[in-house]
């Protein structure tokens, strides 16, 4: 089923949560200036779900449209559909729209937990397609917890077993489990939380080795949310002072794992080595893959903020700035290229297609390093402005807003308001926590290198050059 955003709204709206925003915890989350525009950027996936046929296909598996989000992918033009949608999610909202993660873990849980039961003769499979079913069938916003805190990390998880998520207690219904997940995108906003294991583990570690499912009804989980200077401007208040003023910078939390049980419907993947490999291999190709499309949605959001900072300024015809913009589309259609390229060379992995392993992780170092020229560009042409610039609130001061207005004035076919909403929103692209966002979310660019050492066969170019040059 497709729901429209008020439903995702209304129905988020009936959860009880513990969430702590700046020390406080807080009542009617839906409608906290913190949380509200992380759940405007995942209402609009369901705005755009509803307008795009080719972001809901249809599912065999409930025999009705669903969300892109939640399909498990079978050919490169699912993958390829989906990628669209994350780009346009990302240009269109300029943020995260966070059920990327979600969609990762249903197309790495799949082929995980088939392979799992033809080992080992379980049923964790026909448990995970249940849920899948309800997911899809009530159009569930779904994410994706995977970073521990790992405290000191020269330490086995053993011996940091805290700061790890693990097995506490099992019974007949279920496991409880205890730990906290860091860095979670939106986790506070979403109908169903994916926790799934932080890396590979090692014999005699089998306890970290858990994949399932949270939902809004499990006791004991807590959220608490990230506080930059962002997040302050947002409980400042103000029409458009903080740039991205409807859909918000990349909110995240930490979620703490007090002693939670979870029944075995939703455990996917309990105490297994091999099946936790499987999973992080499906989640990490599938996910780095999809960051490459999303940052080219980013890119393309500067671009458009660049070449309007460029009219407002009067600057649209000098050449060497217009340059700076080729070179931004330049980088975003690579970086949308690359995803596509990893799209089209493929493989299959238990029934689902997952984007070529290689081509997805050169998609994250290389989107990272884009993503940070397209920074570099959109802040050059700016000017200092997005830093030093006034506040909505001086221009509509009663005694110097007058001022305000004309000295902050330029191109005069754009009011001063309209130049200083330009302004707020360059600051928020180049001061947010966007580019730390590229950088590490989905694995630092350092875990992807070591992906490509592994997987790059360098042996043939080096027989390519010794053949060229004549060595033996
Ligand atoms: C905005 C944002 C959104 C995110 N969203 C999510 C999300 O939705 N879900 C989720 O699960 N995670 C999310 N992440 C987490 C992301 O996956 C992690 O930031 C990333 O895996 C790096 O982990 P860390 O930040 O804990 O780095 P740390 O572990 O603190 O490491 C710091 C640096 O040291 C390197 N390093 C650490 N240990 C070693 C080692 N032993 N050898 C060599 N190098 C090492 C790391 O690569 C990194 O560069 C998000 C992160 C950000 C910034």
């Amino acid at each position: 089923m497709i729901i429209s955003r008020n439903d995702y709204i209304e129905r988020l709206s009936g959860y009880r949560r513990e969430i702590y925003v700046k020390g406080e915890k807080i009542e009617n989350f839906v409608e906290h200036p913190n949380i509200r525009p992380a759940i405007n950027a995942i209402a609009f996936t369901y705005d755009l779900a509803a307008q795009k046929e080719e972001y809901s296909p249809f599912s065999e598996l409930v025999h009705q449209k669903v969300n892109r989000l939640n399909y498990v992918n079978r050919t490169p033009e699912d993958l390829i559909a989906r990628l669209d949608y994350q780009r346009e999610l990302s240009m269109r909202t300029g943020t995260c729209h966070y059920r990327c993660p979600g969609a990762d873990a249903i197309c790495s849980l799949y082929p995980t937990t088939k392979a799992l039961d033809q080992r080992l003769d379980t049923d964790y499979h026909q448990k995970f397609l249940a849920f899948l079913k309800e997911i899809q069938s009530k159009d569930y916003a779904c994410t994706g917890a995977l970073t521990d805190t790992k405290g000191d990390r020269s330490k086995r998880p053993k011996e940091a077993r805290d700061m790890y998520v693990h097995v506490v207690e099992k019974s007949d219904a279920g496991i409880v489990v205890s730990g906290a997940k860091i860095h979670q995108s939106g986790a506070f906003a979403a109908d169903v939380n994916f926790v799934l294991p932080t890396q590979t583990f090692k014999q005699g570690e089998e306890e970290f080795a858990i994949a399932f499912a949270v939902t809004p009804e499990d006791e004991g989980v807590k959220f608490i949310l990230q506080s930059t200077g962002y997040q302050a401007k947002f409980r400042e208040g103000g029409s458009f002072e903080p740039g991205n003023f409807k859909y918000g910078d990349r909110l995240t939390c930490t979620v703490i794992f007090d002693n939670v049980f979870i029944p075995w419907d939703r455990v996917f993947v309990f105490e297994d080595l091999e099946a936790n490999r499987h999973l992080l291999t499906g989640f990490a190709v599938s996910h780095r893959c999809a960051g490459a499309a999303c940052k080219a949605g980013f890119m393309d959001s500067m671009i458009g903020a660049a070449s309007l900072m460029l009219k407002a300024n009067g600057l649209e015809k000098v050449a060497a700035l217009k340059q700076k913009i080729g070179e931004m589309v330049g980088i975003s259609e690579a970086a949308y290229g690359i995803a596509i390229g990893a799209a089209t060379k493929g493989y299959e992995d238990w029934g689902v297609y997952q984007p070529n392993t290689l081509i997805a992780n050169a998609g994250k170092v290389i989107g990272v390093d884009g993503l940070n020229k397209v920074i570099m560009n959109l802040a050059e042409i700016a000017g200092g402005i997005p830093v030093t610039a006034p506040s909505e609130f001086d221009l509509k001061n009663p005694e110097i807003g007058a001022l305000v207005e004309k000295y902050l004035s330029a191109n005069p076919e754009f009011t001063t308001e309209e130049r200083l909403k330009i302004i707020k929103f360059i600051e928020f692209w180049v001061t947010s926590s966007h580019l730390l966002g590229g950088i590490h979310g989905g694995g630092s660019p350092a875990a992807s290198i070591i992906f490509l050492q592994i997987l790059a066969d360098i042996k043939s170019k080096e027989e390519a050059v010794k053949e060229a040059l004549g060595l033996k």
